[in-house]
């Protein structure tokens, strides 16, 4: 007689139940996407809670993003109801890092009040010591120099671990002695940046046993979602916090790797059963997100990879439609196909009801492939959300007024206090401003101190001192209104005294735009019960600002897709020099090429039910049009989980020799013939760290290419219609493109395939 499950259980497969069961001692999930290792992970929190094993802050539950945070929170809350409240250790590495940090910031020289430089600020930082040590900032960039230090902090290496050899290329020991610079800098500021929250918690974990000690105690159960995407510090965080009963269960898949450009050892996997003996592996085969097309194509992809464990992979949800693959004439042409398809799909089909605009997503390489779905979105008035992108606190006008906050918060703050100093403007110069740096840097004080001391000597010409004086008296009224007014409160009240809205108010062109933004930042505040709790918020959220829940269509990175599903996505871009990027191309041989490929099976295992991969025959790269070629990952699809069809004659040699039903047509694909220098620089400097994908710069492109001619034949003085602009006269014709004085709006550059003859 079968025995009777709890609720729990219901549905989840042997594989699946022996997983969440096996709560005791560590457990390695090891399965392909979609098979339910997430699901595995909430439903074991359930599983601990239920069973009494735990109480929810207790369990340390580490993910990649905050949205997967967020959605575990969500999927353990349906389980278990309010408990899952009291999961306050369900979290990122840097959200958990940075709670324990806060409690023992003083044993690595931190007040508790630190604060977490973004991008711009760790890049500044680094130009003052650049300059202060006399480095030719046209030979290393401070930015390439933050890339260096971000990876020395991934592998788990402070300055005094760093062999020699590494950053050899600013001169011997230069890199190391610089990065300890920059390290020193950061204490005086009382801040760190991204890579020291992990970093400073191993230096206080290992050197202090007793605190080690109290997280033994807390943390009864780890788990951890993604663990293929753990760097070296991650990974030895975890380690050290593991206590002797090892109830640690990790979950990943090693074909799903894609931060090994940002440090991620894939080989913490596969060390999981020599670092824990004894640990249960467990398998699960069954995927229960796709289609049997979708998995097909999928499966024959990532064959290709030659560094791979192997899993077999299969589902029940047989047949479905087969993968499209679409060939199209150049970028405006791919959007306007995919944001065409979506209408079609929104309205429902003959077969199919009508989708939701967020049951579909378009899934980029590069952050800069978006802006043509952008815009046609705009156009077509259809709503969407960028999961990840160019985000609401990364505007200037709210980076203003978060640097306010962060000084009043943390009077140290250097880098806060240069950018508002003399924003709205004070009549405090430059000159004065790098002075008063240059002061503050040589008596190894913050600046503020600094002004604080000057300010009371006649060092400075009345002309400086007099703002100086004034922003002082400024700041100490709004330090006393910190300490019991609302955060939003304290806000509407320093940008009111320090005259920025009255900055704002005076700029007809933009003002509203930013001042509705600030208005906006006031809201995000409320839900917080104090400055700090605040500023942490907004230095941790890294992604899906943007995502308001509604009904819109999702566009994100392939990288900020892991873990999610959607029943329609598009992968526009298949070329070689997108997609595999052209870094991975010309730099990162073999290894990175398969990284590529395995982000690519990330991308098409997202699908539910429909999976439409596009690639174009011309593109504009900081433009200039260049020839594409489809990607090899097109080829190597296999012919008979898709469909293509294409407007550009290509047919794909891959699928030739497989027999192709299609007759060949004037295009073939040869990627060595593609011998030109990189759409993208080989730069690393146009990466950033912080954010959970790559950001791919095109950088201008090798050889000028003929503007493309108009498809159209248009003339001089020609009416035209435009889906946006209206009606209007060609004033001016160049190439493709178009000046058109429009009856409206006046003069614009427009593409000629958005217009028609009136
Ligand atoms: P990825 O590798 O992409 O992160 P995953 O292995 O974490 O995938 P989940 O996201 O947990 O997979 O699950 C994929 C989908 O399958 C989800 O919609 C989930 O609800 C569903 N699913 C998982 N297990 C079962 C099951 N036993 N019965 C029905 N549906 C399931
Ligand atoms: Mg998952």
């Amino acid at each position: 007689m079968a025995a009777v499950k709890p609720d729990l259980f219901t549905g989840l497969n042997t594989e699946q139940e022996a997983a969440v069961r096996t709560v005791q001692g560590p457990v390695l999930v090891l399965a392909g996407a979609g098979t339910g290792k997430t699901r595995v992970l909430t439903t074991r929190i359930a599983h601990i809670l239920g069973q009494g094993l735990a109480r929810p802050w207790e369990i340390l539950c580490v993910t990649f993003t905050n949205k997967a945070a967020r959605e575990m929170r969500e999927r353990t809350q349906k389980l278990v109801g309010a408990s899952a409240e009291g999961l306050q250790n369900l979290g990122t590495f840097h959200s958990i890092a940075a709670q324990i940090l806060r409690r023992h910031a003083d044993l690595v020289g931190l007040k508790s009040n630190f604060t977490i430089l973004d991008d711009d600020d760790q890049v500044r930082l680094l130009k003052g010591i650049f300059e202060q040590e006399g480095i030719d900032q046209k030979r290393y960039t401070p930015k390439s120099f933050a890339w260096q230090i971000d990876q020395w902090k991934n592998k788990g290496l402070t300055p005094d671990k760093i062999k020699g050899g590494e950053g050899a290329e600013f001169g011997g020991n230069k890199g190391i002695k610089l990065y300890q610079a920059y390290q020193d800098r950061l204490r005086i500021l009382n801040a760190c940046d991204f890579g020291d929250l992990l970093l400073h918690n191993l230096d206080i974990l290992t050197k202090h046993p007793d605190i080690l000690e109290t997280y033994h105690r807390k943390f009864k159960y780890i788990l951890v979602d993604e663990y293929q995407d753990t760097n070296v510090s991650q990974y030895l965080w975890l380690r050290l916090l593991t206590n002797t009963d090892r109830n640690l269960c990790c979950v990943g898949d090693d074909d799903q790797s894609i931060y090994g450009w940002r440090g991620a050892e894939v080989d913490n996997i596969l060390k999981f059963e020599r670092d824990y003996p004894g640990a249960k592996i467990i398998r699960l085969e069954r995927n229960y997100r796709s289609t049997e097309h979708i998995l097909g194509a999928a499966a024959g992809l990532i064959k290709a990879n030659t560094a791979r464990l192997g899993k077999t992979l299969f589902t029940d949800e047989k047949g479905g439609d087969k993968v499209q693959v679409q060939g199209l004439w150049d970028g405006a042409a791919e959007a306007q196909f995919v944001a065409e398809d979506m209408e079609r799909l929104h309205k429902g089909t003959r077969d199919n009801d009508p989708r939701k605009w967020s049951d579909m997503a378009i899934l980029v390489r590069a952050s800069f492939q978006m802006r043509a779905f952008e815009e046609r979105f705009v156009m077509l008035q259809i709503p969407y959300t960028v999961v990840g992108g160019p985000r609401f606190f990364e505007r200037a006008e709210i980076r203003d007024a978060i640097a306010y906050l962060r000084l009043i918060q943390s009077p140290d703050d250097d880098l806060a206090f240069e950018r508002i100093i003399n924003v709205p403007k004070r009549g405090i110069g430059d000159a004065t401003v790098q002075k008063l740096l240059q002061q503050a840097r040589l008596a190894g004080v913050s600046v503020m101190t600094a002004v604080r001391d000057l300010i009371q000597t006649d060092e400075l010409p009345a002309r400086a001192k007099t703002p100086l004086v004034g922003f002082m008296r400024d700041f100490s009224r709004w330090l006393d209104l910190s300490k019991d007014a609302q955060a939003s409160v304290l806000l509407d009240t320093v940008l009111t005294d320090s005259g920025y809205f009255d900055m704002q108010r005076a700029d007809k062109t933009s003002g509203q735009t930013r001042l509705d933004n600030l208005k906006e930042l006031g809201n995000s505040m409320a839900a917080f019960d104090d400055l700090a709790a605040f500023l942490e918020h907004v230095s941790l959220v890294m992604d899906l600002e943007r995502d308001n829940g509604g009904d819109s269509v999702r566009l994100m990175t392939l990288h900020a897709a892991k873990g999610l599903e959607f029943p329609v996505v598009y992968l526009p871009g298949w070329e070689e020099g997108i997609f595999p990027s052209q870094r991975s191309m010309d730099e990162g041989g073999l290894k990175s090429l398969e990284e590529e490929r395995r982000l690519a099976y990330v991308g098409i295992t997202r699908a539910r039910q429909e999976a439409k991969i596009s690639f174009v025959a011309n593109r504009q790269v900081y433009g200039r049009w260049t020839n594409q070629i489809p990607s090899r990952f097109v080829d190597e699809l296999p012919i008979e989980n898709v469909e293509a069809t294409s407007q550009t004659g290509y047919q794909s040699a891959g699928w030739q020799s497989q027999q192709s039903r299609w007759d060949r047509a004037g295009y073939e694909p040869n990627y060595t013939k593609k011998a030109e220098a990189p759409a993208y620089g080989g730069d690393l400097a146009g990466v950033d760290m912080r954010r959970l994908e790559p950001k791919a710069r095109p950088t201008p492109h090798r050889q000028p290419a003929p503007a493309k001619p108009s498809a159209k034949n248009f003339k001089l003085g020609e009416r035209v219609f435009h889906m946006k602009f209206g009606y209007g006269l060609i004033v001016e014709i160049e190439g493709n493109k178009l000046i058109v004085n429009f009856e409206t709006s006046g003069d614009k550059k427009v593409i000629d395939s958005f217009v028609d003859r009136a």
